[in-house]
């Protein structure tokens, strides 16, 4: 009867009768239970369920110490999110109230003394078919959870860079912009372009450009160490780095620590007038404010960025919101 393709199980049987608790082990045994636990009271039950987390519990109603209602409920208790332990007790007690008693006590079903050895295998292979489909649900949520771990990862990363896209940029600018508002502090934002980086990839390739991104990204994301500056790629060879709470001495100091890390790469441009790879920076602050919106202050460090550029490149230029 037990198939190959069927997962073990491990069964506890708690019974206080030595006699009646030898007659269950051999049925099982039988239909392929090799080796099932055993306990004769509450206690040893609760200790090797700790242990062996058993897949199905046989579980006896009357024991000496602690009785099984108690049992069920204490191992409900202890079972993390994932887990299901197939409770069956075993009980002599026939009235109604005493099977709702223990199916409200966490029971998931029950068997009448003296135990029949073909009811005891039916229900055994019906809580088996549950314990499976618990696995397969564990399991798929799990794949599931991690899917959806790796989508939200995929949705906020840039693919070349690893830093934060566009679409994540977005969001945290205005969660940084509702955050200082609220605080009264300043909010600044440094836009990094890379000079010359058309002629960059006509001379050495799309390739070798986006590797060259990926290291302008690599001293951008370095330069926001604390956990609400976040560096971006802001779209094609711009980046963006948002510094909360940050006056413009500071930002300034920031891009300009950026700018002379970019240079010290030293990647050859023979194209440009540096003879290597460098960035210029726009960098703006504002107050945030109703009057105003992070719009405003994207213009602002766009402006900036584009004095930078105007003044001869390689360099930092600031623009007060
Ligand atoms: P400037 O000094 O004024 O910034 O000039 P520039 O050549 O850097 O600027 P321009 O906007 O003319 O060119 C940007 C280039 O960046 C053009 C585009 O092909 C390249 N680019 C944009 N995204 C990528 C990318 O993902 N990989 C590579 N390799 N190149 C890219
Ligand atoms: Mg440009
Ligand atoms: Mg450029
Ligand atoms: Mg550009």
């Amino acid at each position: 009867m037990s198939g190959s393709s069927h997962i073990e199980l491990k069964v506890l049987v708690v019974e206080d009768s030595k006699v009646v608790l030898k007659g269950l082990c051999n049925y099982l045994e039988r239909m392929g239970i090799a080796d099932p636990l055993t306990a004769e009271t509450g206690m040893a039950a609760l200790e090797l369920y700790e242990r062996e987390r058993p897949d199905i519990i046989l579980l006896d109603a009357l024991l000496p110490d602690i009785d099984g209602f108690e049992i069920a409920r204490r191992i409900r208790a202890k079972e993390h999110p994932d887990e299901w332990t197939a409770i069956i007790f075993l009980t002599s007690m026939t009235k109604d109230e005493d099977l709702v008693h223990g199916i409200t006590a966490g029971g998931d079903d029950y068997l009448m003394k003296p135990i029949s050895q073909v009811v005891l295998q039916a229900k055994i292979s019906a809580m088996r078919r549950l314990v499976e489909m618990q696995r397969k649900l564990v399991e798929t949520t799990h794949k599931l959870d991690a899917a959806n771990r790796e989508l939200q990862r995929l949705s906020t990363t840039d693919g070349l860079t690893g830093i934060a896209n566009r679409r994540m940029f977005d969001e945290l600018l205005s969660r940084e912009w509702r955050r200082c508002l609220r605080a009264g502090k300043p909010l600044a934002l440094v836009m990094v372009d890379v000079d010359f980086f058309k002629q960059y990839n006509d001379t050495y390739g799309h390739q070798a450009g986006d590797a060259c991104l990926q290291a302008v990204a690599k001293q951008l994301a370095r330069s926001a160490p604390r956990a609400s500056d976040v560096a971006a790629r802001y779209g094609g060879e711009e980046f963006a780095l948002i510094l909360g709470d940050t006056e413009m001495d500071g930002a300034v100091w920031v891009a300009n620590y950026i700018r002379q890390n970019v240079a010290a790469l030293d990647l050859p441009h023979k194209r440009s007038p540096f003879k290597h790879v460098t960035v210029s920076c726009g960098v703006a602050t504002i107050l945030p404010s109703d009057k105003a919106s992070p719009q405003t202050l994207i213009q602002a460090a766009d402006h900036a960025l584009y004095q930078a550029k105007e003044r001869g490149r390689d360099r930092v230029a600031g623009a007060a919101g």
